[in-house]
């Protein structure tokens, strides 16, 4: 049994999934960007879209539940902590539940920060996890809820997976990240090799996404709070690791690259 992805763009930098359980068909679309997009993909696939999983409650993830709940009766999982802002949740889950896609099943992480309750859905056995805004390539969603502290936090657990992790996340936003994560760390071979690939596939118009963890912690601003020479570069040899991770969101913010 595998884990079967289509991965699509949506609206001006969304990405679209649709999952599949090779063995029973079963189907689900990770969040809502487009909803007459993820419909039409799921048709011309000849997948059965039965399913929902968001991964926070923002517009271009969750508002096109009502939608495809309404063309196909798609039953909505989605974090429990948002369920005040996302609306109708038929399965509502919590950072440690698993969720059933047919043979296959994915754990659910807690990755708040950007949203209070945003989740993300690991499926170990297939080694890839979704992750919506909490994780980009080469960057991190903006904190609009959560503390420094919860976010470095939920980022610490990603950063746990196995490093082979094929990390789907939920925008083009790569470009642009390079060029920041090239100026808070200049000097990193990995990135600076990592940018270069970047350059070449948008020039080309191929995703960058999906990554992997591997190549994440090695190139990642937003995860390498532990290094030295990034920490010197911040003035912040002696920081707390959340401190590390949040001078860098700070900076994020601030940057016109
Ligand atoms: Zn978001
Ligand atoms: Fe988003």
């Amino acid at each position: 049994m595998a884990l079967k992805i289509r991965q699509f763009p949506c609206l001006e930098d969304n990405y679209g999934f649709l999952i599949a359980c090779s063995e029973t068909g079963a189907c689900a679309a990770i969040d809502t960007p487009e909803p007459a997009r993820i419909l039409e993909e799921a048709r011309s696939a000849g997948w059965r879209l039965t399913e929902i999983w968001n991964t926070h409650h923002h517009w271009d993830h969750a508002g096109g539940n009502d939608t495809i709940r309404a063309a196909n009766g798609a039953r909505i999982t989605a974090p429990q902590a948002e369920a005040d802002k996302i609306g109708h949740i038929d399965t509502p889950v919590k950072p440690g539940d698993r969720v059933r896609l047919g043979a296959l099943e994915a754990q659910v992480l807690d990755v708040g920060g950007h949203t209070l309750g945003h989740i993300a859905y690991w499926f170990e056995s297939a080694g890839a996890a979704f992750v919506g805004d909490a994780l980009f390539a080469l960057g991190c969603g903006r904190l609009f809820e959560g503390t420094p502290q919860q976010a470095q936090a939920g980022l610490a657990r990603l950063r746990d997976l196995p490093a082979g992790t094929i990390i789907y996340c939920a925008h083009e936003y790569t470009q642009a990240n390079a060029r920041f994560a090239l100026s808070v760390d200049p000097e990193n071979a990995a990135l600076i090799d990592y940018a270069a690939d970047v350059e070449r596939l948008r020039a080309r118009g191929e995703p960058t996404v999906p990554t992997t963890i591997a190549r994440e912690i090695a190139a990642n601003p937003f995860l390498r709070w532990d290094d030295a020479g990034l920490r010197a570069r911040l003035g912040l040899e002696t920081a707390q690791d959340w401190q590390v991770y949040g001078e860098v969101r700070a900076r994020k913010d601030g940057f016109r690259g």
